[in-house]
This record gives structure tokens, C-alpha cells and sequence, in this order.
């Protein structure tokens, strides 16, 4: 396969450039507090499809300008990548629905993204941990098991 070690940073950094016209039409601002060094054994496209996906969706779910932070956590056992929104967050009663496939509620949404991140995941043994902030909008965390 095309696993290898690869740059965090790097990741981030191009697919924060490929949407960041996307989100500058929003006013939009995407922020990134990801330290250089961290690296993790992946296949760099479908990584960043799963990032794509994610931050494609933070920057959909937004109406007013605002900010969309992205940070990284390396611990002992997991590295975690959190995408966090000020959109309206994820009601209750469609949070489990999230990832079946076509599931969406956007006109012309596929309700493709989640699922694919997922599968993307599972075969990298990562998980996709979603949640409602506390204040305003959602953030999707991705866990990579070192
Ligand atoms: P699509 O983007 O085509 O609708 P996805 O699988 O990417 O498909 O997302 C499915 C649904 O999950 C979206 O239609 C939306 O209702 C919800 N969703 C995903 N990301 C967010 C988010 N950041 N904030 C609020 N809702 C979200
Ligand atoms: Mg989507």
C-alpha cells in the first residue's frame, strides 16, 4: 500500500490552501495550531480526503464570518487532529445518523463525506469522535492510535 511516515503539518497545510478560497468567500478565517514534528504512518491522499471532507463540512456549516480552528494533540498513545465550527452544531436526534450513507440535509448534498472519512479511517484503526461544543457550533476529531 502507500503507507508511510508522513508530515502532519504538511497535510493540513495543503488542504487548508486548496479550500481556503471556499472559506475566504464566507469570510472565514482558518486557524492552525499544529506543532512541526509530528508525523504518523498513513496513505497521504486518503488522509487528506478525510480532512477535506471535514473541513469542507465546518466551512458549509458556517453563515457569518467566523473562525475555524484546527489544532493537534500528540500524546504518549494518540495523536489528534480537531476541526472546530461555529455553524449551528448537530441536533440530537440526526447526531447517529451521521455517516449512513446519502444521510444529508443539504440541497444538494451527497451525504457521502462522513461516511467515506469513516471508512477511511477504520482501515487506518482511527476513530471519528463528534461532538457538540459548548458554546456554538461542532467539532470532529480524528484519533490515530500510535
Ligand atoms: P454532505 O456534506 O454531502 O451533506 P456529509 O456526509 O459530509 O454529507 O455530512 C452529512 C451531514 O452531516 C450534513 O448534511 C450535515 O447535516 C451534517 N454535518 C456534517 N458536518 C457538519 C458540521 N460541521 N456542522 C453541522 N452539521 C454537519
Ligand atoms: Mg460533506
Amino acid at each position: 500500500d502507500n503507507r508511510k511516515l508522513e508530515s502532519l503539518k504538511s497535510m493540513i497545510h495543503d488542504v487548508t490552501v486548496l479550500l481556503s478560497p471556499q472559506a475566504k468567500l464566507k469570510d472565514i478565517t482558518i486557524e492552525l495550531k499544529v506543532e512541526e514534528h509530528i508525523q504518523i504512518n498513513c496513505d497521504r491522499s486518503q488522509i487528506k480526503q478525510v480532512l477535506i471532507n471535514l473541513l469542507k463540512n465546518a466551512i458549509e456549516a458556517m453563515e457569518a464570518p467566523g473562525t475555524i480552528n484546527i489544532t493537534v494533540e500528540d500524546d504518549y498513545e494518540t495523536v489528534e487532529i480537531s476541526i472546530k465550527d461555529e455553524g449551528p452544531g448537530i441536533p440530537e436526534h440526526i447526531l447517529h445518523k451521521l455517516g449512513e450513507p446519502f444521510f444529508t440535509t443539504k440541497q444538494t448534498g451527497t451525504g457521502l463525506g462522513i461516511m467515506i472519512t469513516k471508512q477511511i479511517l477504520a482501515s487506518h484503526q482511527a476513530e471519528l469522535d463528534i461532538r457538540q461544543n459548548e458554546k456554538k457550533g461542532s467539532t470532529f476529531q480524528i484519533i490515530f492510535h500510535k
